[in-house]
């Protein structure tokens, strides 16, 4: 399993935190949803790929 990071905004901490993908969805749809964790607080959240053309490579 491929661990990813991004650094995207978490609600709860009020800013850009790194955050870990744990889970992304194997059959792409249009709407293409990960489950992201903040390595910080801990909260997991659901949002959107930051690219969804470019990771159309499988
Ligand atoms: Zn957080």
């Amino acid at each position: 399993m491929d661990q990813d990071f991004e650094y995207r905004w978490c609600k709860y901490c009020l800013a850009k935190t790194k955050q870990k993908i744990i889970f992304v969805p194997k059959i792409p749809t249009y709407k293409r949803r990960r489950q992201y964790k903040c390595t910080v607080c801990g909260t997991e959240t659901w949002l959107l790929g930051r690219r969804p053309s470019a990771e159309s490579v499988y």
